[in-house]
């Protein structure tokens, strides 16, 4: 397994991880396989989306706050069930696959760590399985 370390410097925000994933791959040196990206954290999640434009991003947390704002009644008493629900929304796991030793991803498409509870100093593991 490996791990990668990201720093987080607001509370929510995504953070485009494409690069670093890509490096794990190519220090692995795998033809063909799958590199599971894994967020290990409650309150922070993965997603693939856009990375050509960044005012997706922006959008996609805007309307997340919107649809489970902060400032709403819930009764988690850490004051952070929105970022609780927002990481189930984004998902914990992503399945990358790995053809011709890089990631298959769409031209337009970036790894994203989520953070729904920041800032902090975030943990992601991968997990690179060989065909
Ligand atoms: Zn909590």
């Amino acid at each position: 397994m490996r791990r990668l370390e990201v720093k987080t410097r607001e509370r929510t925000q995504f953070v485009d991880i494409t690069a670093q994933v890509r490096e794990v791959v190519s220090d692995e040196n795998i033809v063909s396989g799958l590199c599971v990206v894994f967020c290990p954290h409650t309150t922070a999640g993965l997603t693939i989306n856009e990375n050509a434009d960044p005012s997706v991003c922006r959008d996609i947390l805007a309307h997340l706050e919107g649809l489970v704002p902060q400032s709403r009644k819930f009764t988690h008493s850490e004051g952070n069930s929105d970022a609780h629900i927002k990481a189930s929304m984004m998902g914990s796991s992503l399945n990358v696959i790995i053809e011709n030793k890089k990631l298959v991803l769409g031209t337009w498409q970036g790894i994203y760590f989520c953070e729904f509870d920041g800032p902090r100093q975030r943990k992601i593991y991968l997990k690179i399985i060989k065909d």
